[in-house]
């Protein structure tokens, strides 16, 4: 998918040398960086941030948060196309909701309608996780040949915790909790869990959300 861009964007990570910059409709990427951090700031410079993008509400330091608007729980990663500012109370009450979801919660009157409603989402949302892979627009994911990343995953950083969590929810749905993220040139920016288990298990063949519209530059020093 094409990431959308701001026609201007600079970012610097820990000195110039990891920097990205937006040129001509690309994002280009040098050197190594924090991918979410990226990914905010991009998502702060095309929605701005001064209003709650679900109910309107001015933000400050305070109250600003960045939404995904496909949560995290349903295979939501961050990406400017699915980070919104929202207030901090917005956030709290959407949590598991898909953005239509929330928009017709907003529409309840009573608490009690909408606690109702809240937990038949995430049973509905469970539903479809059982029978599919994620909650996500379909034309965002491919499938992708992981054994062509020209990254090395430096497997040594990998966190034990979150492996065997991983590993417990593939036995369970038989698929991945979200896409990896790669660069147009194979480069991994989300996904090394995934990608030692899918490894593991003899499958390299696994979603993807291919950034077509960024390119990652090697930094050889
Ligand atoms: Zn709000």
């Amino acid at each position: 998918m094409n990431i959308r861009l701001p026609e201007q964007f600079i970012y610097t990570y820990r000195g110039p040398n990891n920097c990205a910059y937006v040129q001509n409709g690309i994002l280009y990427i040098e050197g190594s960086l924090h991918y979410e951090d990226l990914m905010y700031n991009l998502a702060y410079k095309l929605h701005g941030y001064n209003t709650c993008y679900y109910c309107g509400k001015s933000l400050f330091q305070n109250n600003r948060t960045l939404d995904h608007i496909y949560p995290r729980s349903w295979g939501g990663v961050s990406l400017p196309d699915n980070l919104c500012p929202a207030c901090k109370n917005c956030n709290n009450r959407k949590t598991d909701m898909t953005l239509y979801q929330f928009k017709r919660y907003l529409d309840l009157h009573s608490s009690e309608e909408k606690q109702q409603f809240y937990l038949d989402c995430v049973k509905k949302n469970k539903k479809i996780i059982e029978k599919q892979d994620f909650i996500l627009p379909s034309d965002w994911v491919t499938l992708y040949d992981a054994s062509t990343l020209i990254n090395l995953i430096p497997f040594k950083y990998l966190d034990p915790t979150k492996l065997k969590k991983l590993e417990n929810y593939y036995n369970y749905y038989k698929h991945f909790p979200h896409p990896i993220v790669v660069s147009s040139n194979g480069w991994l920016f989300k996904g090394k869990h995934i990608l030692y288990h899918a490894r593991k298990i003899n499958n390299p063949i696994i979603p993807a959300i291919v950034l077509e519209n960024v390119i990652v530059i090697k930094n050889t020093s």
